[in-house]
């Protein structure tokens, strides 16, 4: 079966024994196509990961065998996340489940980006859903991000009616904007690239350049009876990303850290003390995430439509590339029909 795999800062086509299911428990899925995510790209470019590692996990597929007692059956297309959390243990307990070693231990192997993958039976239970027909393998590819993006959500425990603010509108930053659409917020966005800020608005995300800050905090104060936002969510890791969101936040707001950043900025002690902020992280979904997200995908009330650019897994290289160089807003890799 063909892989993409990682070799020394490159992406390569590779042959790999087909993978089997063997004794276990599961299934062996053909690969219709994998979402690039913005965490391969970290793992691509930060040399995270070891040569011929398969990258990609945001998975439609279909069954071509399957080894378990669950209602899936050979040839239903799914769509899978790739990690589960165990349940019991102290993170588990908390809702941490994004902690959890379970969690972190389990994947689909080797990886998205390959012809045939095998999940185990512990996703087909977990976090597997069967694709309905009237929606498309690349928006149903939103599947685990837009999970991340509900729990990101749900931890900043809004009130109905309260105003966020999306720093940061590429791929993640536009599925964030959608999901507290759908979910009933006012939303806000900002970013330096135009066309990022123009799609944002067409998208029907109010959006602002934020390169003059007093000017963007004067807009934003006016959009908000000059209280501030309630809540600012960080898919941009840029530097001024920090200074943006203490700016705008209001007192007491929330202000929800969803990307790594190159250096090892910090949000400052005295902000967070006086002004009562609570700034915290959100990582990865739990299968209620998921299950949300599944809903709110199907149903169409997360607008997911024309968001991704597709490549061939030939052309997986340009895919990485062109979403470096910010050319595109997400890629799709198709692999099957
Ligand atoms: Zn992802
Ligand atoms: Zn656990």
């Amino acid at each position: 079966m063909k892989t993409a795999q990682v070799y020394n800062n490159k992406i390569i086509i590779k042959d790999m024994e087909d993978i089997k299911l063997e004794n276990r428990k599961g299934a062996i899925v053909e690969v219709l196509g994998c979402g690039l995510c913005g965490s391969d790209i970290v793992k691509f470019k930060h040399n995270i990961v070891h040569n011929g590692a398969v990258l990609g996990h945001e998975i439609v597929a279909r069954i071509l065998e399957i080894n378990s007692d669950t209602n899936f059956n050979i040839g239903d297309k799914i769509v899978t996340s790739h990690h589960i959390p165990c349940g019991e243990c102290n993170y588990c307990r908390h809702g941490n489940v994004s902690m959890c070693l379970h969690f972190k231990n389990t994947n689909i192997i080797p990886g998205g980006f390959s012809e045939r993958v095998f999940v185990s039976e512990e996703h087909l239970k977990n976090v597997a859903r069967k694709i309905p027909e009237n929606i498309i393998d690349d928006e149903i590819s939103f599947y685990e991000p837009l999970g991340c993006c509900i729990r990101a959500i749900k931890r900043c425990n809004l009130q109905e009616g309260d105003s966020a603010l999306i720093v940061g509108l590429g791929s993640i930053g536009l599925l964030m904007g959608e999901a507290l659409k759908a979910l009933g917020y006012k939303v806000y966005g900002c970013d330096f690239i135009p066309e990022r800020i123009s799609l944002a608005n067409k998208m029907g995300i109010q959006s602002f350049n934020s390169r003059n800050l007093d000017e963007f905090d004067t807009i934003i104060k006016e959009l908000t009876q000059y209280y501030g936002v309630d809540a600012v969510f960080m898919t941009s890791g840029a530097d001024k990303a920090i200074d943006t969101a203490l700016k705008v936040v209001r007192q007491g707001g929330k202000i929800l850290v969803f990307s790594s950043t190159p250096n090892n900025n910090g949000y400052p002690n005295n902000e967070i003390y006086y002004k009562e902020l609570t700034v915290m992280g959100s990582y990865s979904p739990s299968p209620a995430d998921l299950n949300d997200s599944f809903e709110l995908l199907i149903t169409g009330k997360v607008n997911v439509k024309n968001i991704t650019t597709t490549y061939s897994l030939e052309d997986i290289q340009q895919a990485f590339d062109d979403t470096i160089s910010n050319k595109i807003f997400k890629a799709y890799i198709k692999i099957a029909e």
